[in-house]
């Protein structure tokens, strides 16, 4: 079981699961998720479990990985520009959330959007 699988990402959001479950698939890849029913039926206890996982078979590692590289959405502004590190000046962001609490789990367009540059992990404030 320990090397069976591996655990490509996970996820707070099972719309972001979606996304990146659809497109392995799409490639042919077997996605395999834990806890996301629980997460579906109760958003309080993603809390607990830390989200949803999302695993692939280790013999599909390295493509699930490159696959997961490729469309995990670089973030961009309003205006689709790509989110330009301050720090190393890589156009490689994701959205970061960093709120602990319930309330923005449950409403997460509340919160004031961060950047987390992939290249040197710098965090960044949005416009
Ligand atoms: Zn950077």
């Amino acid at each position: 079981m320990e090397d069976k699988f591996y655990l490509l990402a996970s996820f707070e959001y099972v719309a972001d699961v979606q996304i990146v479950k659809g497109k392995l698939e799409s490639e042919g890849i077997p996605v395999f998720l834990r806890d996301e029913n629980t997460l579906n039926s109760d958003p309080l206890i993603s809390n607990a479990i830390g989200g949803v996982k999302l695993q692939v078979y280790t013999k599909d590692k390295e493509r699930a990985i490159a696959i997961y590289d490729e469309i995990r959405a670089y973030a961009v502004d309003n205006y689709g520009e790509p989110i330009v590190c301050p720090n190393c000046k890589a156009q490689k962001s994701e959205s970061y959330y960093n709120s602990k609490g319930v309330f923005y789990k449950l409403f997460p367009f509340f919160e004031k959007r961060k950047y987390k540059c992939l290249n040197c992990g710098m965090i960044t404030n949005s416009k």
